[in-house]
């Protein structure tokens, strides 16, 4: 890697402007140069729903540099996942494709977990066209195992790096005598920022943070107290604790932004930010995810950078479209086989064909979804949903099938289904055209290995209700 100069000049793309001054100096008669390229922040927020975010009308200050982003940027107000379970999410955010296209299914099982060497993703492609590529991770179900490496000069999974008195301290919490699986957002973004002084545009970082994924992982108690009023340690894992890690999550986040701006950067770079799947709070009878309402799917969606003018979008739109969107606003030609639609055209005010988005959780096909003795019913979970209408289908138990009109009931309480419901009759042909039930698992994961200490250490096989 190049190490540049202490400040960084600002790039721009060649307008009018530049153009004249390069003929001016003399400039024209060169060969044609590389068209310069956007650089690209992509930063996932694990565990985060998008109604907890101030930009997405949550009433307390949890996110005050995702707000300024927002404003500065587009704000999509309907994302949808296409899972509640981190990897199998993170490899339709990088691949552009639906679960069953990409080949992660499943947390944990002997196959079905792994991203296939020739699914191309966000890094493989972006380091193909030179840029230099970097992720900053925060736990391990992002991390080499499930092959999401490919692609990065720099894959730094943030597993290893025992974090002394950042749990210890402030954490009443069984089991945890170990940070090994995960880190805080604040080492997350030490060692982001210290990558990218080493690096020239374009660049393509991909910060992972999962402070609010469980509350092992705490902020300091001081930030803590914000929105915990006396707090000294954890003895229950509540909302306001998960505000709390949001908001630190949120302030770490935003020195990433002054990092861009103080180096010159930020006119230059594109900065997109999701999540991979939201949390349940008992509104569906479940804290965590590994299911699909709106509480587990709904996610925050943000771009800022060039070629993205102010504006809010009401549309729906899905996880998988940040992929071609991020390329098409890069000037770069989308991959074959991706399942996602650029959004530069929403970006744009134009008129755009509505989505449909899909979703699912192979929670019966996962050796790790222990959550399956409270909720057999999730055993096999597939969604298919518009704007208004939405169908959470159930393969093996069709009868017990959801159907909700979001537009008269958004919080999913008044169930619908009846085997003959036009819209779910609609939704259901849209869905088998998918292809994507599988009604025969990936095998048993084997033995008591590295992988199994991992999801141990985290706390997913005891206790495994989430991922
Ligand atoms: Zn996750």
């Amino acid at each position: 890697m190049r190490r540049p100069s202490p400040s960084h000049p600002t790039r721009r793309r060649a307008g009018p402007l530049a153009l004249s001054l390069a003929l001016a100096v003399g400039l024209g008669g060169c060969s044609d140069p590389a068209p310069e390229r956007p650089s690209v922040v992509l930063v996932t927020l694990d565990t985060t729903r998008a109604d907890h975010l101030g930009c997405y009308g949550y009433g307390k200050n949890t996110s005050p540099r995702l707000d300024g982003l927002a404003r500065e940027g587009a704000r999509f107000d309907l994302c949808i996942s296409s899972a509640a379970v981190t990897p199998v999410s993170h490899a339709s955010i990088f691949s552009g494709r639906e679960p069953q296209n990409h080949g992660v299914r499943v947390l944990f099982a002997a196959a079905g977990y792994r991203l296939p060497d020739d699914v191309p993703t966000l890094a493989s492609v972006l380091r193909a066209e030179g840029y230099a590529t970097g992720a900053f991770l925060s736990a391990y179900p992002v991390s080499e195992e499930f092959g999401f490496d490919r692609g990065f000069d720099v894959f730094d999974n943030g597993i290893g790096e025992p974090a002394e008195g950042k749990m210890q301290d402030q954490d009443g919490f069984a089991g945890w005598d170990t940070n090994r699986f995960q880190r805080r957002s604040d080492d997350t973004t030490v060692a982001a920022l210290a990558w990218l002084e080493t690096v020239d545009e374009p660049f393509f970082l991909w910060i992972h943070y999962w402070d609010p994924h469980d509350p092992n992982l705490l902020p300091p108690v001081e930030h803590v107290r914000r929105f915990v009023p006396g707090f000294e340690r954890a003895t229950t894992w509540n909302v306001p604790l998960y505000d709390a890690e949001i908001a630190y999550m949120d302030e770490q986040f935003g020195r990433v932004l002054d990092h861009l701006d103080a180096s010159g950067r930020a006119a230059d770079t594109l900065v997109a930010v999701t999540s991979d799947h939201g949390e349940g709070w008992y509104e569906h009878d479940w804290h965590a995810h590994r299911i699909l309402y709106q509480e587990q799917i709904h996610l925050p969606l943000i771009l800022r950078g060039p070629g993205v003018a102010p504006t809010t979008v009401p549309d729906l739109v899905r996880s998988i479209d940040v992929f071609p969107t991020l390329l098409e606003l890069a000037g770069l030609p989308v991959p074959d086989g991706v399942d996602g639609r650029s959004l530069v055209p929403l970006l744009a005010g134009e008129p755009d064909e509505p989505r449909l988005a899909y979703a699912d959780q192979l929670n019966l096909w996962d050796t790790n979804a222990r959550m399956l003795e409270k909720r057999p019913q999730d055993d096999l979970l597939h969604v298919l949903m518009d704007a208004r209408w939405k169908l959470i289908f159930r393969p093996l138990r069709p009868d017990e099938s959801e159907l909700y009109d979001l537009d008269a009931d958004p919080d999913e309480a008044v169930n619908l289904y009846r085997p003959d419901h036009p819209e779910g009759l609609r939704l259901r042909a849209e869905l088998e055209r998918r292809d994507a039930f599988v009604l025969e698992g990936f095998g048993e994961a084997a033995g008591d290995g590295e992988r199994s200490d991992a999801l141990r250490e985290l706390g997913y096989i005891d206790d495994g209700d989430d991922g």
